[in-house]
């Protein structure tokens, strides 16, 4: 069992974006029954506080929501400073995230800039807030949801995958900066589950074959059981991801190493 999520000492306190539905309220649940004190953060209220209400009474933890539109610069700030100077804060999980899928040339606007400032400036921004204290204490856990998606750019879905790839870069960095030290980063990649995400995104979960969807219950025990494991990549439902994985950066690696030599290639037959 990992240093975050075993131990009989206090665990510090959780923070859980987009706890108010889905996912992140899955998150909130689990990571109250291990003992943590939740911060918990979405724009709307009233589901947090439904949220906040059984766990403090079931599990005897403080729970604290904030309610903050992540894709707003000041409620980010407020949120990224708030967190940044909590020493108890041990946990973040940086789960918050939209979808509208479709058509770049059809989408509104509003649409891409809220998926690239919620699945992914907020993130970063959020990220950098917990990571000095995480690396002052030598202590501290940050879980980034990605996708199966950030592996893949379908036609449907090229603004969304372009954010899950960049969570899936941003995580592996930030796993190469803290290695040797305590503090962990884990990168989940979900496939579908069973949230308002679909319907939000424009495609019901109901048009997808029901044995590809997971339950979201499944998919975070199963996230927070690959954290337990050490895992750095989890990957919910797929059964051998390790080969998969190293096939997959063996390749990427590869394409870096071979474009290390200064000269167009001599298919494009430029003299000199
Ligand atoms: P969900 O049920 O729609 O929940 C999304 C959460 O994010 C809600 O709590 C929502 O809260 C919050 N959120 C959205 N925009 C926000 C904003 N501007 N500011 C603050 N909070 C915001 O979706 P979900 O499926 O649980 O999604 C959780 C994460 O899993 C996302 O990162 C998603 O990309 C990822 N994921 C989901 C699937 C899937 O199939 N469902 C698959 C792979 C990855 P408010 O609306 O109250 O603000």
């Amino acid at each position: 069992m990992s240093e975050a999520t075993s131990g009989n000492g206090p665990k510090g306190t959780a923070v859980v974006t987009g706890a108010s539905a889905g996912i992140g309220k899955v998150y909130a649940n689990r990571l109250a029954a291990r003992g943590y004190d939740l911060i918990l953060v979405a724009r709307r209220g009233d589901r947090l506080a439904d949220v906040a209400a059984p766990l403090r009474e079931q599990f005897g933890v403080k729970v604290e929501p904030v309610v903050a539109d992540l894709g707003n610069d000041v409620d980010l700030e407020k949120v990224a400073t708030k967190i940044a100077g909590d020493a108890s804060v041990t946990l973040l999980v940086n789960n918050a995230g939209t979808a509208t899928f479709g058509p770049v040339a059809q989408t509104e606007l509003g649409a891409i800039d809220a998926m690239n400032d919620v699945n992914l400036t907020a993130l970063v921004r959020l990220s950098r807030a917990v990571l000095p204290g995480f690396k002052t204490r030598d202590h501290g856990t940050i879980i980034n949801i990605g996708s199966v998606l950030g592996f893949a750019a379908l036609q449907f879905s090229t603004v969304y995958s372009g954010t899950k790839a960049y969570v899936q870069f941003f995580t592996r960095g930030l796993q190469t900066e803290v290695a040797g030290s305590n503090v962990r980063v884990q990168l989940v990649c979900p496939a579908a589950t069973a949230t308002d995400l679909w319907e939000i995104s424009g495609v019901p979960v109901t048009r997808l074959d029901p044995a590809t969807v997971m339950t979201s219950e499944n998919m975070v025990d199963a996230a927070l059981a690959g954290l337990d494991l050490g895992e750095a990549v989890t990957l919910p439902s797929v059964e051998n991801p390790a080969p998969l994985l190293a096939a997959y950066e063996a390749a990427a690696g590869a394409v870096l190493a071979s474009s290390q030599n200064g000269k167009p290639a001599s298919r494009y037959k430029i003299a000199g």
